[in-house]
Formats: structure tokens, sequence, C-alpha cells
């Protein structure tokens, strides 16, 4: 569409998985809205764009996001549900293996039952014989959340993105220029140079969010390198469908999975931080080293995928603040500027219940939430939070 001359209460740039929900919230809070995204809502460039994302309660001591995830998975289920996509959501349950020792597992159980959010703790005997199909050292033990599951996570946010045109928010097709300074924004110009004018501005910008304001975030968003992969499955094998099969976290929290959903394959993925990355102009083909090792760690762990078949794969990129906390605050220089991101690898989930924090900010009729403020984002990388 083209850029309206009419000044809109919210300019939202950035249409992945918080631009879309931030918008959702303020449209119907009443608010007149205009998304922008350089390329379309979750494009193949985008963090959203994974083919899945995993949703689970189970964050080791951090209860805000077990919080926050329960209020979004309540979300993301009704309103999937009321635009007819319920499948975009699959509740397989998420299965967390864990070392015998494991304070995160103990930390994650505690928060669990003090927020009564279901669950089981799976002993090595009950977890074998539940999941013959995985194969684990003796003393390996697990939680399951039954309610969490999977989310078709490219899917779910074009949805809600074309649901938004539907009743009459307009997505803009722009780049929007690198914002710098101080004081208050009249509005945000597109590389063409049409100018886009709104009373407040909100940056979903994802891994671009130190491009678009380098000042600021420049030095406090750290893109890193992500591979996926998809394995075969054996021809008509129920046991690694997500049907049979729940999503899984390895207890070495680096590894984890998610069963095969419409035939896409046996997902597998990383989540130990990878090099640096530019959006923009990285090559998006998986490395032979990355493909290798998740062979070897496939074969130990599924032995009956041992051999399979790579059928699918996915480069992408982890928006990681300095220690893994969210950012949903004002810009500190400029009045009506907000920024909400830095998903850290594990912020899709958390997208409605943030859109509505960002909202409720926005509107003024909440407080803010420490653990997502900038003042808590430095420039030297150590995440806390998985
Ligand atoms: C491999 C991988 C696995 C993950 N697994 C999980 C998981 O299992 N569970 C989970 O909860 N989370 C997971 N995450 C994290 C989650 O996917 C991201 O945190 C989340 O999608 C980030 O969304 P976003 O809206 O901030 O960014 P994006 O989806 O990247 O959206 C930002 C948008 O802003 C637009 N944009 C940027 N600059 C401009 C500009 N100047 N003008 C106009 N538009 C602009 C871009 O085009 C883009 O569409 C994973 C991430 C990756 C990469």
């Amino acid at each position: 569409m083209q850029a309206s001359d009419s000044r809109y209460d919210v300019a939202v740039v950035g249409a992945g998985v918080f631009g879309v929900w931030t918008a959702w919230h303020l449209h119907r809070a009443g608010q007149k809205v205009i998304l922008i995204d350089a390329h379309g809502p979750a494009h193949a460039r985008a963090s959203s764009a994974g083919e899945t994302r995993v949703i689970r309660a189970a964050y080791g001591p951090d209860e805000i996001y077990a919080r926050y995830a329960m209020r979004a998975l309540a979300q993301w289920r009704q309103t999937l549900l009321a635009l007819g996509c319920g499948e975009l959501l699959r509740s397989s349950g998420v299965l967390w293996l864990q070392r015998p020792d494991s304070v995160s597992g103990a930390q994650s159980l505690a928060v669990l039952a003090e927020l009564a959010i279901a669950h089981e703790r799976l002993d090595p005997a009950a977890l074998t014989a539940r999941y013959p199909q995985i194969q684990l050292p003796p003393d390996i033990w697990a939680i399951l959340e039954p309610d969490a599951g999977a989310l078709l996570a490219r899917r779910a946010v074009q949805r809600l993105a074309l649901e938004l045109q539907r009743e009459g928010v307009p997505l803009l097709r722009a780049e929007i220029a690198a914002v710098r300074g101080s004081g208050r924004l009249d509005g945000v110009v597109a590389a063409s140079g049409a100018a886009i004018r709104a009373r407040q501005h909100v940056f979903a910008c994802g891994p671009w969010l130190g491009k678009v304001l380098p000042d600021l975030l420049g030095p406090r968003i750290f893109p890193t390198r992500q591979e996926v992969y998809y394995f075969g499955t054996p021809a008509a094998d129920p046991r690694f469908m997500i049907e049979h099969l729940p999503v899984w976290l390895d207890y070495d929290r680096d590894y984890y999975g998610i069963p095969d959903i419409e035939g896409r394959g046996f997902k597998i993925a990383h989540d130990r931080h990878g090099g640096a990355i530019d959006p923009d102009a990285a090559e998006r083909a998986p490395s032979p080293e990355g493909i290798e090792a998740a062979r070897a760690f496939l074969a130990r762990r599924f032995p009956l995928l041992a051999g399979a078949p790579l059928i699918g794969a996915e480069v992408c990129q982890y928006e990681n603040t300095s220690n893994g906390d969210l950012i949903v605050d004002r810009h500190p220089a400029l009045d009506n500027v907000w920024i909400v991101g830095g998903g850290s690898g594990h912020g899709f989930k958390h997208g409605p219940a943030i859109g509505e924090h960002a909202a409720q900010r926005i509107l003024d009729s909440t407080a803010a939430e420490p653990r997502f403020l900038l003042a808590n984002k430095c420039s030297t990388q150590q995440r806390q939070v998985h």
C-alpha cells in the first residue's frame, strides 16, 4: 500500500512475532495502527520465520518467563482457534530431560508447582518405559509439561498479520531509515523518502534493532547464526511424529527438537550461540560440521534415526541481549519511541503476552517490568536465561 498522509496513533516497525502481537493489542485497544516491514511478515530472513518454535513454561528459576509463557499460551490457543487455524499450535507436551543433580531442573519444578502449571516428574524408569525411542543414560529424569508444545511460527505470524489487514490495519512494505537523536519523533521515514507520521513509534525489528537504532542498540543486540535441521523419519513409523512424541530438550541444554509435523521431518537444533551474523547479507546454507554434529547426536539419542537423511534446514539468527532478558522499554532519549525485542532464542512463545505488555506500557496503563528494561542490558554478553 501507499504511505498515507494521515497521522497514526502508533507506527509499528517490524512484522515479526513481537511487532504483529504489539499491533494486535494496540488495534484491539482502539488505536489507529500501521504495521511496517521491509520484507513482509515472517519473511525468510526474519527470526520469526522458522517453521516451528517451542512453547514451554519451565525456565529454571526464572518465574517471570513461566508466567509470561502461560499467559501467552492461553492467547495463542484462543486466538488461533478463533481464526480457524488451531492446528498452528500443537499441544504435544514438552519433555525436558534432566541430569540427576540438575539445579535448574529442581528450580523449574518448584516454579511450575508454585504457579500451578500442569507438569509431571518422570523418573528414569517411567521415562524409558514411556518413550523407548529415546536412548538415555540410566540416571536421566525429566519434566513433562503436557499443555506445552510447538507453534507453527511462520504461518502463525503471517495469519495474524493477514487478520490485522482484514480488520483495517495497513501493512506497509518499506525499509525505515535509522533513527538517531533525542526529543520526539514526528514520524519515521522510509528509504524511498516517504514519511509515516505517528504519535508513538514501536521498533520491533528483531536482529535489525542494532541497525535501525544504531547508537542505542548497535552495541546491545548480538545477532548469532543458528542452524536447524530436519531429518527424514522411517516410512509409516509413528514414533517420531508429534502425535506420539513430545517436543524435547536434552539435558545438556544444547540440543532440542520437535518431532515430525505435517511430514516436514524430525527437527533438531542446537541452542548454543553460533557466530556473529548480518541478517541482511548472510548466506543461509547449513554448515557440513553442523550437520555432522547433529547426525552424531541423533544416532546417540534416537538410534532408530541413525543415518536418517537430511531433508531440510533453516539458517536463522538469535537476536541476543547481553543476558537473554527481553526488551520492552521506552527509548531513553526519544520520548515517543518504544523498543520491543531481544528474543534471545526463546522469545517467540511470549509474543502475545509481550505484545500485550508493550501495548499497555505505550498506553500508560501498566508499570514497567524491571527485567525488560534497557538499563539492564549491557554491551558484554553473559547469557543467563535459557
Ligand atoms: C533457530 C531459532 C530457534 C528458535 N527457537 C525458539 C523456540 O523454540 N521458542 C521460542 O520461544 N523462541 C525461539 N526462538 C526465538 C524467536 O524466534 C525470536 O526471538 C523471535 O522470533 C524474534 O521476533 P522479532 O519480532 O523480534 O524479530 P523478527 O521476526 O526478525 O522480526 C523483525 C522484523 O523487523 C523488520 N525490520 C527490521 N528492520 C526494519 C526496518 N528498518 N524497516 C522495516 N522493517 C524492518 C524485519 O524485516 C523483520 O520482519 C528461536 C529463534 C531462532 C533463530
